[in-house]
Formats: structure tokens, C-alpha cells, sequence
């Protein structure tokens, strides 16, 4: 049976289920639900996540909207010792244990808006959070922290209807292909539909277009990387729940690895890869298929040096 979307009467954000919204009200949104009623602070809240886009590209509000969501619910949590604890769990450090990489986010060009960034949610926790606790993070050191603490474990929420549907039309075709050849050319013809759907969008939106926000997950956040990987992540039930799903026989004593890069960066160079897991992840691969490659001449892929023609 389909859900039913339910709003928050006062600031019209939708939410799956009564429970779900209910949950958000328990934990967060009560505090920062843009209510109208205090205006300054709604707009405080909107001047943060409108500095987070200037920062971050693509332009993306999900993990700005992760501190906001953080910061509230240190605020209504009745434990803030223990949520406190579950966020020391995530991998930190603003850079490699050889000292070798520095997160991306903290190079020269970004800083003057993340000091901007740190300002605003200094003035909006003195404001209207009154978090002690929270004071650290929002000093130089502990916010460039924070900020690494997310870019190395914050995971993408993948969900979006258009992409159920997308399913169903799959799940539906695929028992026709298995018993009438004469199904085909209207199975392909869906798929073609969607192809062009898909490309319309990307003109629009970006690959962002699946993505519904993003999350910290305590046990996936402990899987480590492979260019190789046998494993990946997905979202079965269109909800946050997050599935580690093998993509293949994994064998005895052999470790799930999930692939850290996004579907496009996956097959670049290994050059490429190195360099992307570096700057966000702060490790370098050396992976089956990295080892394997290198006797590859340490060369960027194309498009990756047309990209940084762009960057620079
Ligand atoms: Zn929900
Ligand atoms: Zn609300
Ligand atoms: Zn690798």
C-alpha cells in the first residue's frame, strides 16, 4: 500500500509516515522547523546553507543540513554525553596519519567561506542553541574536524520516487523478457523513455538527482574501500534504511569493501582514483585492482584533467 506523505503543519516539510515525522519532531526538526515564528533565526538558518553552496560543488545542502541536524539534536537529546560519543566513533582527523593528505574542503581556496561558514554557526549556536558542548566544534580546529568527520563518512541517501518507479518498470519487464520475445520491443522502448528522462534531468539537476540527503551510518562508515569492491551499497525499502548488498561470491576470510567513488569516477585511471580517495578519504589505494594497474603510467584520465582545467 502506498504511504501516505504527511507535512509538518507548520513549515510544510514533507515526511513519509505520521511515525517518521514524529521521530524528526522527537529528534530535530521541533528545533528547526522554520516556523515563521522567529524569523531571524529561520533566516540565519537559510544565510548558512546558502554559504554551504557557495563552498561545496556541486551545490548540495545535505551535509550543512547534517551539522544543523547534529546541533539539534545535541539540543532536545536528554543525553548529550552519549550522542557526543557516538559521533567520536566516526573516523576523524583533518588529515592522513603520514601527514601526507589534507582533506579537500581544507585547502587554501575554500578558506575564507568556511571561516564564514564557522562564524555563522558560531553566531547561530550562541544564539539560539546555547550548546556548550558543541563549542569546540565550532572553534578553527574543531570545525575543519567536524567538517573532515563528515566528508570521510557522510554516506549519500539514495532514494528518490522516480527512481521506485524505475524499479518497478524493471521488476515488471523482467518476467515478460523471460517468456515472450514479442515483449521486447516495448520493454526497450520504456527503457529508452527513461534513458532520455534521465539526461533531461542531468541537464537540470546534476547527479544529485537520487540523492535525498545524506546520513551517518555507524556500521557502514567502518567499511573500507576497494576499487574492487564486492559489495555495495543500496536502498531497498525506499526509506534512509542503508543494505550492504555483495555484488559477487565472497569468500571465506575475505573482507567486504564497498567503493567509495561515485559510479562515473570508478572507471577512471587508477592515477584518477588515487587521487580522489586522497583528497577526500585521506588514504592511498592499494587495492587488488590498484596493484594490479601499476605499472600503469601515472596518468590522469581525460576527463579528469579537463576537470581540473576547470578547477584551477
Ligand atoms: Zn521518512
Ligand atoms: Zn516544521
Ligand atoms: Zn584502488
Amino acid at each position: 500500500m502506498p504511504q501516505r506523505i504527511v507535512r509538518c503543519s507548520k513549515c510544510n516539510e514533507m515526511y513519509c509516515s505520521t511515525t517518521c515525522y514524529q521521530q524528526a519532531m522527537n529528534n530535530y526538526h521541533f528545533t528547526l522547523c522554520q516556523s515563521n515564528e522567529n524569523q531571524e533565526k529561520d533566516q540565519l538558518i537559510r544565510h548558512i546553507t546558502d554559504l554551504w553552496r557557495s563552498v561545496h560543488p556541486p551545490p548540495e545542502t545535505t551535509s550543512i543540513s547534517l551539522v544543523l541536524k547534529i546541533m539539534a539534536m545535541l539540543k532536545q537529546t536528554d543525553n548529550r554525553l552519549a550522542l557526543l560519543q557516538e559521533l567520536q566513533k566516526f573516523s576523524q582527523g583533518v588529515q592522513s596519519e603520514n601527514q601526507q593528505f589534507y582533506h579537500k574542503l581544507l585547502r587554501k581556496e575554500f578558506e575564507t567561506q568556511v571561516e564564514q561558514l564557522r562564524h555563522a554557526l558560531e553566531q547561530f549556536n550562541e544564539q539560539y542553541m546555547q550548546l556548550a558542548e558543541f563549542k569546540w566544534f565550532l572553534t578553527s580546529n574543531g570545525f575543519r574536524q567536524l567538517l573532515a568527520l563528515l566528508g570521510r563518512n557522510q554516506q549519500g541517501v539514495g532514494t528518490s520516487s522516480l527512481a521506485l518507479w524505475v524499479k518497478n518498470c524493471e521488476a515488471l519487464s523482467e518476467p515478460q523478457q523471460a517468456t515472450a520475445a514479442a515483449a521486447a520491443p516495448a520493454t526497450s522502448e520504456v527503457s529508452q523513455f527513461i534513458d532520455a528522462i534521465y539526461t533531461k534531468i542531468d541537464d537540470v539537476s546534476g547527479e544529485f538527482i537520487d540523492c535525498e540527503g545524506s546520513g551517518l551510518f555507524k556500521l557502514q562508515s567502518c567499511l573500507n574501500h576497494s576499487c574492487d569492491a564486492n559489495a555495495e551499497i543500496q536502498y531497498l525499502h525506499n526509506n534512509s534504511t542503508l543494505s550492504v548488498v555483495t555484488t559477487r561470491l565472497i569468500s571465506n576470510n575475505e573482507e567486504i569493501t564497498i567503493n567509495y567513488l561515485s559510479e562515473c569516477d570508478r572507471n577512471r585511471s587508477r592515477h584518477s582514483r588515487q587521487k580522489l580517495l586522497q583528497e577526500n578519504y585521506l588514504f592511498l589505494c592499494q587495492c587488488n585492482r590498484c596493484t594490479s594497474e601499476s605499472a600503469e603510467p601515472d596518468e590522469t584520465s581525460e576527463e579528469e584533467s579537463e576537470n581540473d582545467m576547470e578547477e584551477d
